[in-house]
């Protein structure tokens, strides 16, 4: 027989969201329980850069930039296209210095060149990115101490325990939620309310194209990313939004063995030309350039491959280039490229010319042989036709080389539709004791179609306080409870 317990809040999934939810609600006198599937928590500030946003922070005053939640805003506005949710990213801008002075307050091992403006996104008008010196892990050392000494207190933590269905009570409202235990064991847990903090499904190779108009997944998302909890809400009477503002970050290479998962965020190749400005040139399936590789927008960048098939491009070079070129991979040595062209990568092709380099890597030959020829005769005019300034080399000295690369995705861009209350929308509006925050209401929703520079870490962590303190009743924002 099922057994059945019972707390005042549950918190589903112990991550970037999670653990901040959990802390305050214990904090304002909850019980909470607090469901994780992995047998660690953390979710995925374990791979994340965690890089973070907040516009009118002490930071920033003591470096005298001028910057405030509405600037921060009109910036996330623009740099989506309008595409992001207003409301919500309103309310993440709002919290947002707050998120950033609580981290600090902690004890958060603040990079001492934060704030700044950075490119590998599209770049924020003011410095007001933020991140760690140990990236996500430097989040992790502020929330995991304190959540150990809430769990010395009102929360319980089930390790390798997974949310499989909610359960409905009256109209509107959730009763609490069905689990299997690490055990194996089914449970009901119930509970007076549930944060739902369960992260997206960029680690669903599966699930990702159903729910993302049917785009390929390829990406180092954390393998907790199953998206079980859009899921199970979706069963409940959530609905999904989202779906169509898929926008893939500009390359990222497979590990060697999968079809998807893609080598960590720190060994991507070097593509932002603010960075390093490229040597090589990018090509399609079909042999041709799309873009030109030194577009200083990495919105048009990722536009540009949204239209290429499969999401694929090749970074093709020479001899000469890989001779005289800051490194393409920054994070590997000679030897390691050596052994990936040799063999030891299915990404990584060489040969002696353009035609066999093709037909190793999978591209056109026909194509690449006549981009080649374009390209080198534009290195020899400086105008090329498609407006590139750095023109640097020919690519012309054997052995020529061939690096397959994927639009790969960090986060998933569809998640629930909550209301600007953060309520997960039911069949009949917005269930009352059911909030949802993180990655779980889609990546797109603060960012649109586009990427916009901490707006996953930063919110997630604020959203997830404020539900904390709100399930206890104790939130003194505007609009709460
Ligand atoms: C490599 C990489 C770099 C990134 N860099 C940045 C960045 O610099 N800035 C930024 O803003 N964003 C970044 N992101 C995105 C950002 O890190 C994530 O969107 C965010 O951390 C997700 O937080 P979350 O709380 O929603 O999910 P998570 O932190 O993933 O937590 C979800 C937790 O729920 C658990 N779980 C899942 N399903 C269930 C279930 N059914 N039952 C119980 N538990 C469950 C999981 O195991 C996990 O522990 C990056 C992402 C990646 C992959």
């Amino acid at each position: 027989m099922q057994r059945t317990t019972a707390t005042d809040l549950v918190v589903v999934g112990a991550g970037t969201a999670g653990l901040p939810a959990a802390i305050e609600a214990a904090a304002h006198g909850l019980k909470v329980t607090v469901i994780e599937k992995a047998d660690r928590v953390g979710g995925t500030l374990w791979r994340s850069w965690a890089q973070l946003s907040a516009g009118g922070t002490s930071l920033q005053r003591a470096k005298g930039i001028r910057d405030s939640p509405d600037l921060h805003f009109d910036d996330v506005m623009r740099i989506s296209r309008n595409t992001a949710d207003p409301e919500l990213v309103r309310l993440a801008v709002d919290h947002a210095p707050a998120t950033v002075e609580w981290l600090l307050a902690q004890g958060f091992d603040m990079h001492p060149d934060a704030p700044a403006v950075l490119h590998f996104h599209e770049p924020y008008l003011l410095p007001r990115t933020y991140w760690g010196r140990n990236a996500g892990r430097s989040v992790l050392e502020v929330l995991v101490p304190a959540f150990e000494k809430a769990c010395g207190g009102s929360v319980t933590l089930e390790l390798g325990a997974e949310l499989t269905a909610f359960r409905t009570a009256e109209r509107g409202r959730v009763a609490g939620v069905t689990i299997r235990d690490a055990d194996g064991a089914f449970r009901d847990v119930d509970a007076a309310a549930v944060i739902l903090t369960s992260g997206g499904y960029a680690g669903n190779p599966e699930l990702f194209p159903r729910l993302t108009s049917g785009a390929p997944l390829a990406g180092p998302a954390s393998p907790g990313a199953e998206g079980s909890g859009i899921l199970a809400a979706v069963a409940a009477g959530g609905r999904v939004r989202g779906q169509e503002r898929f926008l893939p970050t500009y390359g990222g290479v497979l590990r060697p063995g999968s079809t998807w998962e893609t080598v960590g965020l720190d060994d991507y190749p070097a593509l932002t030309p603010q960075s390093r400005a490229p040597w090589e040139i990018h090509v399609n399936a079909r042999g041709e350039r799309f873009v030109a590789e030194d577009a200083p927008s990495v919105d048009d960048r990722e536009n540009a491959l949204l239209a290429q098939p499969e999401l694929k491009f090749w970074v093709v070079y020479d001899a000469a280039i890989r001779r005289s070129a800051p490194a393409l991979f920054p994070t590997w040595d000679d030897a390691d490229l050596d052994r990936a062209f040799q063999g030891g990568h299915p990404s990584f092709a060489v040969a002696g010319d353009l035609a066999t380099l093709a037909q190793a890597a999978g591209i056109d030959p026909g194509g690449l042989a006549a981009t080649v020829a374009a390209y080198n005769a534009a290195v020899a005019s400086g105008r090329d036709a498609f407006g590139r300034a750095c023109l640097p080399a020919p690519i012309a000295e054997p052995p020529f080389y061939a690096v397959l690369n994927h639009g790969t995705t960090l986060k998933s861009p569809a998640g629930l539709a909550v209301d600007g209350r953060l309520r997960v929308l039911g069949p009949d509006g917005p269930f009352e004791n059911l909030w949802a925050a993180g990655e779980v209401i889609g990546g797109s929703t603060l960012s649109g179609k586009s990427f916009v520079s901490g707006m996953s870490v930063t919110p997630a962590l604020g959203f997830g306080r404020m539900l904390g303190r709100r399930a206890a009743g104790a939130s003194t924002e505007p609009g709460s409870m």
